[in-house]
């Protein structure tokens, strides 16, 4: 992501010229004007913003004024615009910055993002519009045109990516008229650099585009990394009891999943339940019950189910030994048991 010269300088010569300038919070660019309008802005869009905005300076025209307003009073001049939060926090920052900042906005990007409810790309637009600071914003606007300029190949909710997109806005900020940059940004995402609909030949960026040049500039920003499905393996699980009553656990091999743990013979989930044990114990089933199948799921797969109880005439055959060994309900749940078996055997009594 190489910065290209003259950015700026074309951002600027289009807001001169199409940009919005007759705003009611462009009227008298306090910070506090300021930065009420840029929290109601914040998932609203400006034509929704226009009467609240107003209503909400003739009632609270000043700091102090809203730092003494009751909080429902402000929550019903907010009613309508949603997401509540902003307006508590605008609130309790109106009372902060009254008790103590002596009323005044402080003059950093640090200093204003102490304020409940404000980030670094808010503080720097109330900066840089009402005092011309040179701080540079990132928000989803400008997020999109220098995703879509650059073609930045990955999202840019990646903690990398976003820094090298901050990097970026820092970079492009000019070091003069820097309200009207903040404000030529925002504009030209929200009018020109849609969502859905960019409308690049009328942009003053087109000619060095990348996301304009692939001819496809709505695939940038790149969206969010869908998780990827995890695998799904399925198995029985055999519960063999005998006439005592008693059943047969096996020691797993200390490697792999539940290693070193007692276990249910396990088989392939397209297996004849019957024939396995036929040949794995050289004994007859006398009646097999299905339990209720269930999924357990591991950090990186999940697994599928289906025990059965297993009741065999003859136990001889089955031989005891390291690696099997027939419990009785208590002493089998007195071991080293993975969850879903202890489960399976919870489901016997
Ligand atoms: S040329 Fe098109 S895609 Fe590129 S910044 Fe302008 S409007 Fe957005």
């Amino acid at each position: 992501m190489q910065p290209v010269e003259n950015f700026a300088p074309r951002v600027l010569a289009w807001f001169d010229e199409h940009g919005r300038k007759n705003l009611p919070w462009q009227e008298s660019k306090t910070p506090y004007r300021v930065w009420i309008s840029e929290i109601m802005l914040q998932q609203t869009q400006v034509t929704t913003v226009i009467p609240y905005y107003q209503k909400f300076m003739t009632s609270f025209p000043t700091v102090e004024a809203l730092a003494d307003a009751e909080q429902d009073e402000v929550l019903a001049h907010w009613s309508g615009l949603g997401y509540y939060a902003r307006a508590r926090n605008m609130h309790k920052a109106a009372k902060m910055l009254v008790d103590e900042f002596d009323s005044e906005f402080p003059q950093t990007v640090e200093g204003v993002c102490e304020l409940p409810g404000i980030g670094r790309s808010t503080a720097a637009a109330i900066l840089s519009i009402s005092r011309g600071v040179q701080a540079a914003i990132l928000d989803g606007n400008v997020k999109r045109v220098l995703a879509r300029f650059h073609a930045v190949p990955t999202w840019p909710g990646e903690k990398k990516t976003e820094n090298a997109m901050w990097e970026l806005a820092e970079h492009y900020m000019p070091s003069e008229r820097c309200g009207d940059y903040t404000q030529a940004m925002m504009d030209l995402g929200a009018t020109l650099c849609t969502r859905s609909k960019p409308q690049c030949l009328l942009c003053p960026l087109q000619s060095d585009c990348q996301a304009r040049l692939s001819q496809d500039p709505t695939q940038f920003p790149i969206r969010k990394p869908k998780k990827a499905a995890k695998p799904e393996k399925s198995i029985q699980l055999l519960v063999l009891v005998n006439q005592q009553g008693q059943c047969l656990l096996e020691k797993r091999p200390s490697t792999g999943i539940w290693g070193g743990l007692w276990s249910l013979p396990e088989l392939a989930s397209d297996e004849s339940v019957v024939l396995h044990i036929e040949q794995r114990f050289a004994t007859q089933v006398s009646a097999v019950t299905p339990l209720s199948p269930f999924r357990h799921t591991f950090s990186h797969y999940h697994l599928d189910i289906s025990p059965s109880k297993i009741e065999i005439a003859d136990t001889k055959q089955v031989m005891e030994g390291e690696k099997y060994q027939w419990f009785n309900q208590q002493d089998a749940m007195a071991q080293g048991l993975p969850a879903p078996v202890r489960s399976i055997l919870e489901q016997l009594n």
